[in-house]
């Protein structure tokens, strides 16, 4: 019998809900406790020095080192009375999830003991070595050394007794080794870009903002559970696993309540993630078994970025103080929902206006469809880039499947919005748009309800979604670092308002009235991206056939979706907003093809390791108990019943000798094209062959593994089951 299941499966079951502290304060006093924010800066800082400081965050005015003594001396007095004992530099590199290294605050004082110590130099800049992190080879060509430098957008915090300050991470050579500084410039540039086109109809508008509000999906599994399955442990997802009788058919969990063991969790994650200021507002079950969902309001990108980051990793703490571990893998098992985290992203001025949010106005509708017609043509030029930007080798999983977004990008509008694009294309001059008197002109069409959102039809089928004042990119991934999606939307999103406002422009100065020109740019960006539009079933088959008639990318090998980097034009809008140099650009890719391709290998590895010296072993035996069995009929029964009595094991026997065949043929075929795969030199051939030649035999040995854990005795099973893991909580 399969002792290491069952144990682990009796103790699952004996945990039970951890009890939560509750805060003897109330949220409004305990929010943001371990953050030094504004707040707490106008507390710790001479006035002089707070203005300073807030005129560096506000207007990005540059830091000068007296400012930045001053502030490290505040800092340091508030976080060594909240008992912080060491400070780290807190960055985002090129994987998953962020790096951190920890100085104490300590420091000689020359009489041979020591004195706490932080100064404005180490607040500003740290010299982590560049070569521990994926850098694509800058580091080979120029130096080893890489830069941290203090990022004051984003306030630092304290989480267990270390001062965690939010920074960039470049190499010597100024190149970003990381994810935060081109999100920095996509955020500039998109400012930059938005206001200078919101001037058209509101001249005191001098800033635009634009914002995230991310919603986290994850698993939970018993920690017992998660123990004795290798695949999850070294690859966070289930790499085999028939399908459970039940799963999410009768959608139970979705309606159902939460289960009390995890509402502690719950409970938890939420108060430690208000005391680390993350304004975490729902939580609620999804619709697959053990899968949760998490969103807090949403903020200014960067700031939500950090806090979604910073969000991953005190889940997974909080998870095993309940005895669980969270999986945040798109797609940890298979036939069941994978999770997301759709980024619901949207710009708004200064004034207070979200400007993709119809108004009450003609002239605020007529900025409204400015800006929806400009990200559309956005989507529609950039459509490779942006599934390049969430594409990973976790992500392929989910996307493509029977209950995700499909591997191409298309919007959807909703009904309203797209009438009204259809009607300013196909109606020309006038009678769409009347220009009168002093208010300027009306749409004609009817006055645009302000809440579309309760009308628009919510389309769960798509990548990328117009949900009223807000277009919600559905296709991030739940593991994926949220900036790697906003970058690239925020800067084509810039690119394309530069042009436009160049165009509008130059009609003006040749005569035009301002919003005849802004309409005619309109009309023009609507006819040539109307192609991106689509409101359908996104998850049909007829799609994806319409989506390759339109010309949509529709490639679906991650390390080829890879290339729409460094297309021309995708080269051209980044170097032009100056988000990321053409170095950046090749140098970030030659990671991504590493990871895919080192997530495969370990992938393979594992299974190959599973299938041979876990299942073939047990598979075996059980075969040979049969084998046995069949023998002693033999020798007891007349030949004539031998038959009948036989014939069931016989045919399981049989059944068992050729899926171990398989099974044994594929893990050696797999092996062997793993061993050519890694001979290859180029990080993108490496990866394409990763994809070509091993991941197929990951699907093909898994399901010869499923079709044994169907006819192998329960009780000899090594590996807890899906019926265990996602229904034990
Ligand atoms: P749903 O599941 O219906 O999409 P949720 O409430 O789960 O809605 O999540 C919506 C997310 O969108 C929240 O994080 C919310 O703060 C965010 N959000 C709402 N309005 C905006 C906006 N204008 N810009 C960006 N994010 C927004
Ligand atoms: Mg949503």
């Amino acid at each position: 019998m399969s002792m290491l299941r069952f144990k682990v499966v009796e103790e699952a079951f004996k945990h039970k809900a951890v009890g939560v502290e509750e805060p003897s304060e109330r949220p409004s006093e305990y929010f943001a406790k371990y953050v030094f924010n504004r707040e707490k800066m106008f507390r710790y800082l001479p006035k002089k020095i707070y203005d300073a400081l807030v005129d560096v965050i506000d207007n990005g005015v540059p830091l000068n080192r007296e400012i930045a003594d001053s502030v490290a001396e505040g800092m340091k007095k508030w976080a060594l009375e909240m008992g912080a004992t060491h400070y780290t530099h807190w960055f985002h590199p090129l994987t998953d999830g962020t790096a951190e290294k920890h100085d104490a605050f300590i420091e000689h004082d020359g009489k041979g003991g020591v004195v706490e110590e932080f100064s404005g130099k180490l607040l500003i800049q740290q010299e982590p070595d560049a070569s521990s992190f994926p850098n694509g080879g800058i580091r080979n060509t120029f130096e080893a050394r890489g830069y941290s430098a203090w990022d004051p957008s984003s306030p630092a915090f304290i989480v267990d007794g270390t001062l965690c300050i939010p920074t960039i991470f470049i190499s010597y050579t100024g190149e970003s080794l990381d994810y935060k500084t081109p999100l920095l410039k996509a955020l500039n540039s998109v400012n930059k870009a938005a206001t200078e086109v919101c001037k058209y109809f509101d001249p005191k508008v001098k800033k635009v903002y634009s914002y995230l509000g991310w919603e986290q999906e994850y698993f939970l599994v018993d920690e017992s559970l998660y123990a004795a399955r290798p695949d999850l442990v070294l690859t966070d997802r289930t790499l085999m696993g028939h399908d459970s009788a039940k799963n999410q058919q009768l959608e139970d969990h979705y309606f159902g309540a939460i289960p009390s063991r995890v509402t502690a969790f719950m409970r938890e994650l939420e108060i430690e993630c208000q005391k680390l200021g993350i304004p975490t507002k729902t939580r609620h079950n999804e619709v697959a078994p053990n899968q949760f969902e998490l969103a807090p309001i949403f903020e200014e990108v960067n700031l939500a970025n950090d806090h979604n980051l910073l969000l991953m990793s005190v889940m997974r703490k909080v998870a095993r103080r309940h005895n669980f571990r969270v999986l945040l893998h798109e797609k940890p098992f298979k036939g069941v929902n994978g999770s997301g985290k759709h980024n619901n992203w949207s710009l708004g001025t200064d004034t207070g206006v979200l400007l993709f949010a119809p108004g009450k106005t003609p002239s605020e509708n007529l900025q409204f469809i400015t800006f929806i017609v400009n990200v559309m043509t956005a989507v529609y030029r950039h459509n490779g880039l942006l599934k390049a930007s969430i594409a990973s080798a976790t992500n392929a999983h989910r996307l493509g499947a029977n209950e995700a977004p499909p591997a191409i990008i298309s919007i959807f509008m909703g009904k309203q919005v797209s009438e009204i694009l259809d009607k300013l294309v196909t109606t020309t001059g006038d009678d769409v748009v009347k220009f009168s008197g002093k208010e300027g002109f009306s749409l004609g069409v009817a006055q645009i309800p302000q809440l579309l959102r309760d009308n628009t039809d919510r389309n769960r089928t798509s990548p990328f979604a117009f949900t009223g004042n807000r277009f919600e990119f559905r296709a991030v991934g739940s593991l994926a670092n949220c900036a790697s999606a906003m970058i690239a939307l925020n800067a084509a999103v810039a690119y394309q308002l530069q042009e436009f406002k160049r165009k509008v422009d130059d009609l003006i100065v040749k005569g035009e009235k301002k919003e005849h020109a802004i309409l005619s740019i309109v009309r023009e960006y609507i006819n040539e991206s109307k192609n991106i539009l689509f409101d359908g079933n996104g998850y049909s088959e007829e799609w994806k056939a319409e989506a390759a008639r339109r010309g949509l990318d529709c490639k679906t090998s991650v390390p080829l979706i890879y290339d729409s980097y460094l297309s021309p034009e995708s080269v051209k809008m980044f170097t032009d907003t100056r988000v990321l140099s053409k170095v950046e650009l090749y140098a970030r890719n030659e990671v991504k093809w590493e990871i895919y391709a080192k997530k495969i290998q370990i992938e393979a590895r594992v299974l190959g390791d599973l299938a041979i010296n876990h299942i073939v072993p047990v598979a075996t035996r059980y075969q040979s108990l049969l084998l046995d069995n069949v023998f002693k009929i033999k020798s007891l029964f007349p030949a004539e019943k031998v038959d009948l009595i036989a014939e069931q094991d016989m045919e399981v026997i049989e059944k068992i000798a050729g899926h171990l065949l398989i099974i044994k043929e594929k893990v050696h075929k797999m092996v062997e094209a793993r061993k050519v795969a890694n001979k290859i030199d180029g990080k993108r051939e490496k990866a394409i062959a990763y994809h070509d030649t091993v991941a197929p035999f990951l699907d093909e040995i898994r399901y010869h593994i499923d079709k044994l854990e169907l006819v192998v005795d329960n009780e000899m099973w090594p590996l807890p089951k899906y019926r265990e893991l996602l229904f034990i909580r």
